[in-house]
């Protein structure tokens, strides 16, 4: 069986999916684990599906709130999603893996052709306007709500996760950020509405940073590549560990079908392709000036829907 290059969720969604047909399964993971990670830690509530079995325990997430500087949307989520931290999620995944037999090898991994490559978005050189993430959690009142504050082309999203503490996770210009020197205080303090959500929150761990974020497919060649590693869509619409873990698990059933890695690819594609187009279209849109004032339109279950996979 393959060795598994990065233990986080498209390698152990891969490596748990080997794990239940009785296969052996290596993970190689550079990092140790629990650790804190940039994310909005939204997770789609057909992860639950997906890793049935597995107690994950977070907040309820309900409603979705689109916030502008000048208008507001607000709607019931189809269903309900989980708030969750990285720090929790991710070691909950990699502790079922080991207790069902995985071996994990804690260093870097090589990737090869018959790899199952889950190491996550890789750094390319980009040009021009580049984006980065940040992240930090805060204590205070929570409520059930997802709430995405746009400010230009950047946003930031506030949702609760465990333990009463609330996630406060977006992307923004690397340009917007330098002028705040990469702190995340000073730069929620700049947008009014933001800054009046967080007030009397206090911040419980150091502002966390990423990026330059490149959205778009990744240029891996070997491999049974999965997860970030394999493509990388705007996070706004919470969707990514939702196909992180989709894709670990097709990963895995590829190697035990025998497909080639090219086979693989098209299977992700033919899965992901759809609600990417979709996604990058609604963002665009989001940008725009006049949306703010046609969201009220906007059919919100509707979108959220399409610019989600539907893994089965
Ligand atoms: C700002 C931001 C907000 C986001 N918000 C959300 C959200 O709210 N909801 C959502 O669903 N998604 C969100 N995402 C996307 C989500 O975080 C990713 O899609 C998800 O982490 C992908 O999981 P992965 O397992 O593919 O990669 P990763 O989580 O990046 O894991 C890769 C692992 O591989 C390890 N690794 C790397 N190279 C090697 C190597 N050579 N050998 C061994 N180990 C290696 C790394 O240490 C890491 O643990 C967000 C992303 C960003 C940047």
């Amino acid at each position: 069986m393959p060795d598994i290059i990065g233990a986080s969720l498209a390698g152990c969604a891969a490596a748990l999916e080997l794990l239940k047909q009785g296969h052996p399964v290596t993970l190689f993971e550079k990092s140790r684990f629990p650790r804190h990670k940039v994310c909005g830690e939204f997770l789609d509530p057909q992860v639950v599906r997906l890793l049935s079995g597995l107690q994950l325990e977070g907040t309820r997430i309900t409603e979705t709130a689109l916030i502008w500087p000048k208008a507001e949307k607000r709607f019931a989520l189809p269903e309900p999603a989980l708030g969750i931290s990285r720090y929790r999620l991710d070691q909950v995944l990699l502790e079922a893996a080991l207790a069902g037999g995985a071996s994990l090898i804690q260093d870097t991994g090589k990737v090869h052709a018959q790899a199952i490559v889950a190491h996550g978005r890789k750094p390319v050189s980009q040009r021009g306007q580049r984006l980065f993430g940040y992240k930090a959690h805060f204590s205070g009142p929570t409520n059930q709500a997802v709430e995405l504050y746009f400010e230009g082309i950047g946003y930031t999203g506030v949702n609760p996760v465990e333990d009463g503490l609330t996630n406060v996770c977006g992307v923004a210009r690397e340009e917007d950020l330098k002028a705040v020197g990469f702190d995340g205080d000073r730069w929620l303090a700049r947008q009014p509405k933001l800054a009046a959500r967080l007030d009397g929150r206090k911040r419980e761990m150091e502002w966390l940073f990423t990026g330059p974020l490149f959205y778009g497919a990744t240029e891996e060649s070997l491999g049974y590549v999965c997860g970030d590693a394999l493509s990388f869509v705007d996070p706004f619409t919470g969707s990514g560990m939702l196909c992180a873990i989709a894709t670990g698990q097709l990963a895995a059933r590829s190697v035990m079908e025998g497909l080639s890695p090219a086979e693989h690819l098209e299977r992700c594609r033919k899965l992901l392709l759809p609600a990417f187009r979709w996604s990058s279209l609604m963002r665009r849109a989001l940008a725009w000036s006049i949306v703010p004032r046609l969201a009220q339109l906007l059919p919100g279950p509707l979108l959220y829907r399409y610019s989600r996979p539907n893994p089965k």
